[in-house]
Parts: structure tokens; sequence; C-alpha cells
């Protein structure tokens, strides 16, 4: 069938660095339309995964990616409200995380907060799909090819070049409860209180006079104490914790809330 022009698309500010270089400044992107294409898939053509859009509309009106667009339809993109439906997750419980390979960072930091994320330096793309169909994780990630595989759960770009941009920005999008201080940063384990007498052989002097309390990571055995090392630790967590109640905040100002593209 040949391609013919037609389809011209319109992408919320906030999606247009996902766009190649040369349609970044384009109020409108232009594209020969094949009308067996659907309207998802010229969408992920162009560069922005699924997972980072909300509502879709052609013609004026709401549609699914699967939406196979005739003749010369204007297209709008929008991006997922934040923060993201929090229904995109069984059970209503607090969303648990997958990240991939280059995210070790930011694996760390959540962990600080309490969040249940995934992370090994080891993982190839197919393992971290797997995963996180199987255990019902978010995968989070800035490749984009990755949130675009069809077995693919539910995914989430991460914005942000360093860490902790990267955690405002997972915290901004789905607000999570945080839990801070109970979770094992190396490993994602839960802490669990240790009595003194029971490990003081393994502390060294001067944290043995020091300190009172006492966690220890179920699953690996290492031992915590919020200790003179911890003030940068504590600035994360106020930080997240005021992040969050942002967000909380802009909820309750944008009833209903916005869940990603289904296709
Ligand atoms: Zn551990």
């Amino acid at each position: 069938m040949p391609s013919r022009p037609g389809l011209r698309l319109r992408f919320a500010p906030e999606l247009r660095f996902l766009l190649a270089v040369r349609h970044r400044r384009e109020d409108e992107v232009l594209v020969p339309h094949d009308d067996t294409f659907t309207l998802g898939h010229v969408v992920q053509s162009l560069g922005v995964p699924l997972t980072e859009v909300g509502e879709l509309t052609a013609g004026g009106r709401t549609v699914r990616p699967s939406h196979r667009p005739r003749g010369e339809e204007a297209v709008s993109v929008s991006p997922v409200r934040r923060p993201q439906d929090p229904q995109s997750v069984p059970h209503g419980a607090p969303p648990s995380f997958v990240l991939d390979v280059h995210l070790g960072a930011l694996a760390r930091r959540l962990r600080l907060l309490g969040l249940d994320a995934a992370y090994r330096n080891d993982m190839s793309d197919q393992a971290l799909v797997e995963q996180a169909g199987a255990e019902h994780r978010l995968l989070l990630t800035q490749d984009r090819g990755l949130l675009q595989r069809r077995a693919l759960w539910l995914g989430a770009y991460v914005r942000g070049a360093r860490p902790d941009a990267q955690l405002l920005d997972v915290l901004d999008r789905f607000a999570p409860p945080l839990a801070p201080w109970t979770r094992c940063m190396a490993c994602n384990g839960p802490l669990t209180p240790v009595p003194k007498g029971e490990i003081a052989g393994q502390l060294p002097p001067g944290t043995r006079r020091t300190y009172r309390t006492f966690v220890r990571c179920r699953d690996c055995g290492r031992l915590y104490w919020r200790g003179a090392h911890s003030g940068r630790l504590e600035e994360t967590v106020a930080a997240a914790r005021a992040a969050v109640s942002d967000a909380a905040r802009s909820t309750s100002r944008d009833t209903p809330r916005g869940g990603p593209a289904v296709p």
C-alpha cells in the first residue's frame, strides 16, 4: 500500500525530549501515514514509548493506541498524568520496581526510602522484562527501546542525568508511601531491629560506645545504624518526603488521576 502524507502529531512539551532531535522544536510532527499502522505504533516509532503517554486524541476525540488513523487526522499526545494512577499496581500496594543495569545509584536511594527496588548489574534486557512481569514490578529505565517491548508489564522512563534528580522524578511520578530506613541499601532485603548485645562484638569501639539502636538486613546480614556519616542520607530522605508531599498535593488538585495509555 502506498504511503501518503496526512498525519499531524502535536506532542506535549513534556514529551518532546523523547523525539528525534529534528522534531523537538516542531509544533507539529508530520509523518507520511500508512493506514495499516496503529497510532500507538506511529507514536513509538517517533521515539515516545506508550508508557509515557496519557491521553491520545485524533480528530478531536480520545482514542486508544490501537486506533488506526484515516486520512488527515490531527493527533495530540499528552504525557501520563502525575502522580500516576496507583491502580495500575496490583492490590493497591505500594509500587515495587525493577531497575535496569544503569540505575544502581537510583536503586540504592529508593531502598533508603523503604521502596522495594530490585536491581542487579548483570541483568539482560530480556531478564528485566521477565522479572517485571513475573513479580509485577515497574521497570525503571532510560532505554526507550526497552519500554517499547511488547512483553513489558509496566514501565517508566526515568528523567534526569544524576541519581538525585532521577529519584525526585520517580517520587513525583508515583508519589509512593515512604518508609525510610526499613530496607537494605545493598541488597533490598528488609531491616529488622537487633539487640545491641547480640552484635556488640562486630562493632568498632567508637560505634559501640556512641549508638544504641541497630538494625540488620534479614537477607544479607549487613548491620546499619544512623551514625555520623548519614547526614547526606538524612538530606535525601528529607528531600524525598517533601517531593512526595508536593506530588500528593497536586493529586488532590487534579482529580481524576490519569493512568498510562493502554494499547
Ligand atoms: Zn541486605
